[in-house]
């Protein structure tokens, strides 16, 4: 099929879509692209696997085209005079921007139903045929891949926001290593959890934007090194290491505490028949603890909105943030600029990250509730050095590098993405909501472990009917690869065979 051809189908599967509010901007700059992209082909100068490909961009990403919105009044009138360093890789690439996706403001939120262009909704519906979430906050991202508006999307992962609505549409979700993926250009939540993240119909589809994304970016401080990248390789791609997949069988961590007894029936079926598949073709399943599982959640809940109320700071009314409406009296000082451009600029969820995050950042409460999670955050990623067989690359000493390879541990974890299918948007949102803000955050249980050690974890669907011939939608649950820091493609590589049982 030609690209533009695949571009028209994807542009006429939006216009059909619109209901499923998954995009708050469409580019109409495809068709011309779409035609070039085509010609290089043609001639034999295609860019990369990705040129004349259709790729939607989360909104909290910026591009010099189209506004950056973060779904939030105060970004009203924001335009960026730039694209996001992943953008340009991407058009570098030869990609094309299908537009820009809906999500909760700012990032905060998972299941993207706190948006000013209101909820996105998942084109997978209950039994009452009301709409399910769609998972946040990348949500528009990944219901624009499941139901064919674009060939691709980016999104970002905090604490789970590729992953979760990855699970939840029956897509899949990477987020790699912390600092692999460049953030220059993505507006901030939590600077020392954000991650750039891709989502696709297949694993493959996600291996070939992240070999072009995978790359140091002077510009974004977090991003790795040049020498920090090499490390990585030498360490991981030792001979004996990188043939983990070809020929040696691999061993499989089941972190213990995560068959918690609100585990949804679907959701075990479907984390134990990935397991029996990876059995069946000669790995190994080993039981693991990660005892600081249960407190990872709290620790997230702290650190993320602290990063969160000093990042947003800068929302004033002066430089960032919309200036409100209404007289402007000679004698309105700065304060009360700044409370009414807030106060109107955010919605709720913003402003109890806001609130919560300068609590606990408060000299009464530091000691108690910022300092104490952010040594739980150090002890999460001490439990997972415990169970991987590679070590840490960036913190073990060169001498342990040998012993690395003879360590008894496991070369991954599996585990559900989510614990529970997707709730429906009404239970979430009705005044008398039946799923409260503080039950909405445990959907990330299984989520914020991996993103407070800053690991590379990839959801993909895995049916919970095991011999059905045609099974509902509804069976699907995203299974969660979590690989030791740097081992992106082993994640990769072991998301891929999990494909082979999604059905
Ligand atoms: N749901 C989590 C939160 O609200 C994660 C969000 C994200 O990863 N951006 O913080």
């Amino acid at each position: 099929m030609s690209l533009l051809l695949e571009a028209e189908r994807y542009v006429a599967n939006q216009s059909s879509h619109l209901a499923l509010n998954a995009f708050i901007t469409h580019s109409g700059r495809w068709l011309g692209q779409a035609k070039d992209a085509d010609l290089r082909r043609k001639q034999g100068k295609t860019k990369s696997r990705l040129d004349g490909r259709l790729i939607a961009f989360k909104d909290n990403i910026c591009t010099r085209d189209l506004p950056t919105t973060c779904a939030s009044k105060s970004l009203e009138a924001f335009r960026s005079p730039f694209n996001a360093t992943v953008v340009q890789q991407l058009e570098d690439a030869g990609a094309i921007i299908a537009g820009k996706t809906n999500l909760d403001e700012f990032g905060m939120g998972s299941h993207s139903v706190h948006s000013r262009f209101g909820p996105v909704k998942n084109a997978r519906c209950s039994d009452d045929l009301s709409h399910l979430s769609a998972g946040g906050s990348s949500g528009g991202s990944a219901v624009a891949v499941a139901t064919d508006q674009c060939y691709l999307a980016i999104g970002t992962d905090t604490g789970g926001s590729v992953r979760l609505p990855a699970a939840y549409t029956g897509t899949v979700g990477f987020k790699p290593s912390y600092g692999r993926l460049s953030r220059w250009g993505v507006v901030a939540y939590a600077n020392s959890l954000d991650t750039v993240g891709i989502l696709a119909k297949e694993t493959s589809t996600v291996r070939d934007a992240f070999a072009v994304l995978n790359q140091h970016d002077p510009r974004d401080p977090t991003s790795l090194s040049p020498p920090s990248r090499s490390r990585i390789a030498s360490k991981l791609e030792l001979p004996q290491l990188s043939s983990r997949l070809e020929s040696a069988p691999l061993r499989i961590g089941i972190p213990l505490e995560y068959n918690v007894s609100e585990l949804a029936p679907s959701v075990r079926r479907a984390w134990y028949r990935s397991l029996e598949y990876l059995r069946r073709q000669g790995h190994t399943i080993h039981p693991v603890s990660l005892p600081m599982t249960k407190s990872a959640l709290s620790a997230y809940y702290v650190l993320a909105p602290a990063e969160a109320s000093s990042n947003l700071a800068k929302y004033d009314g002066v430089r960032y943030g919309t200036h409100p409406e209404g007289p402007n009296s000679e004698d309105e000082s700065e304060s009360y600029l700044y409370a009414r451009t807030r106060g109107e600029g955010f919605g709720p969820e913003v402003k109890r990250r806001i609130m919560l995050g300068a609590f606990s950042l408060s000299a009464q409460a530091i000691d108690n509730y910022f300092i104490q999670a952010q040594r739980i955050r150090r002890l999460v990623r001490h439990d997972f050095d415990a169970v991987f067989r590679a070590e840490h690359p960036l913190t073990s000493n060169a001498s342990r590098i040998e012993e690395s390879t003879t360590k008894a541990g496991v070369d991954v974890l599996i585990c559900p993405t989510a614990p529970s299918p997707p709730p429906s948007i009404s239970d979430l949102m009705n005044a008398s909501a039946a799923i409260s803000p503080l039950d909405a955050y445990v959907s990330d249980v299984f989520t914020v472990p991996a993103s407070l050690a800053g690991l590379p974890a990839i959801s993909v669907p895995v049916s919970g009917k095991g011999n059905v011939e045609h099974h509902a939608d509804n069976d699907l649950a995203g299974i969660q690869v979590v690989g030791q820091y740097g081992d992106d493609d082993l994640v990769l590589n072991v998301g891929e065979l999990l494909e082979g049982c999604a059905i």
